[in-house]
């Protein structure tokens, strides 16, 4: 959106078929995030769609409360579902060319640009080349390293999917543990009638196949009480799905001639919380250096010098994943010990990373 105001001819190339609807709700939080939202213009409209925090209950096995956390601890100051601000970017950027349904399959970079090869279309040259493909980025694989030597694995399976709201779930997130999985219930962000649910649970393959998804949550949550039957029995029907590991992305260097990573792609951490704003925060930063400079190698070095320590500030440190489900008896009735009481949600509120500070986006 930022370079297509600024002149750019810019073209998005979307694996899926078409603009992504689906997706669970996204926050923004601190000053870093904020500003850059409002100096892209978005805030406004970003507020007025804002669905707002939600409460997080913990319960038993019978549904008994055993404690809760305020709507800052997964919210912060702006909250709302992922689908609608790719629906404001998207309606936004007016003059840039979108192409759904297909990838990019080689790159081959020359002194002056780029020629891609794409899988359902002929080959294209470009000046720049920026990956912004989400974890298992495809442009990092082909321009950078390998998926093995960029992204760690950390031991917990994440998913999330829609069912019928056959419990009249409200405003709040309904959540339930055992040693090592989660189960979570709310109701869907715009239709009362459909619920969200959510899985994350330790596993120590790092993979599992698509057909292979609902038997693994059958064999991990079995003989589980509260609503994870009906949970699980909705997932073969859910239209919806996420499925992935929690993991961590290093790369050691964010750009290559002209092609460049961006969100995910260059320094993804699944669960921080705080990946949407990284990557808006990236993308305003970089857009903006770009714009700077005719020299592209000049914007990408000053793009990571700003970003990656702040990246490293906000998804570093261990997994959310281990305090939100615990591998151990033990660990797990520690961790409902520091989250029962109010000090301890303030640290591990701080300790979340939402609150880190933002990089110089005055910066000459
Ligand atoms: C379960 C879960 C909950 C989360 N909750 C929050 C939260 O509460 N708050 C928050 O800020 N962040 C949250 N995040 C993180 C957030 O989703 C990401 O950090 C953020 O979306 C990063 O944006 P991105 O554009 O880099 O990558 P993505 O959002 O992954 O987007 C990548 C895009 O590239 C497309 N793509 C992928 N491969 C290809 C290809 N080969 N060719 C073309 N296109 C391709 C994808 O379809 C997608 O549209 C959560 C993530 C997960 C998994």
């Amino acid at each position: 959106m930022l370079l297509a105001r600024a002149g750019f001819d810019v073209t998005v190339v979307e694996i899926a078929p078409a603009r992504r609807t689906g997706g669970y709700a996204i926050d923004f939080s601190g000053p870093a995030h904020l500003t850059v939202l409002d100096r892209m213009g978005l805030l406004p409209d970003l507020r007025a769609r804002a669905t707002g925090g939600r409460t997080s209950r913990f319960v038993d096995e019978t549904g008994r409360t055993l404690f809760t956390l305020p709507p800052e601890f997964t919210g912060g100051d702006l909250e709302l579902p992922r689908a609608e601000l790719s629906e404001l970017l998207h309606d936004r950027g007016s003059t840039v060319e979108y192409r759904y349904g297909d990838t990019i399959t080689a790159l081959h970079q020359t002194a002056g640009s780029v020629r891609v090869s794409f899988r359902d279309a002929p080959d294209q040259s470009f000046d720049l080349v920026i990956g912004a493909d989400g974890m298992h980025s495809v442009v990092r694989g082909l321009a950078f390293a390998p998926e093995e030597e960029c992204v760690t694995y950390l031991g917990y399976q994440v998913a999330g999917w829609d069912l019928p709201n056959a419990w009249d779930l409200k405003g709040e997130i309904h959540l339930h543990n055992r040693p090592g999985t989660l189960a979570g219930l709310s109701a869907a962000a715009r239709n009362p009638a459909r619920a969200d649910a959510y899985a994350l649970f330790a596993d120590p393959s790092p993979h599992v196949g698509r057909a292979d998804r609902h038997r693994r949550l059958e064999q991990v949550y079995a003989g589980q009480g509260w609503e994870v039957p009906t949970m699980l029995a909705a997932f073969p029907e859910a239209t919806d799905v996420y499925f992935d590991q929690v993991a961590r992305v290093a790369v050691p260097t964010w750009s290559t001639g002209r092609i460049a990573l961006l969100g995910d792609a260059a320094c993804g951490a699944t669960l921080s919380g705080t990946g949407t704003g990284l990557a808006v925060v990236a993308a305003y930063v970089l857009a903006r250096e770009l714009t700077r400079t005719p020299d592209h190698a000049q914007a990408f070095a000053r793009y990571e010098q700003i970003i990656r320590p702040y990246a490293a500030r906000t998804q570093g440190g261990s997994s959310p994943a281990e305090l939100l489900a615990p591998a151990g008896r033990l660990r797990l009735r520690l961790r409902d010990l520091i989250l029962g009481n109010r000090v301890g949600r303030a640290l591990a509120l701080r300790a979340g990373g939402k609150a880190a500070p933002g990089p110089d986006l005055d910066d000459q």
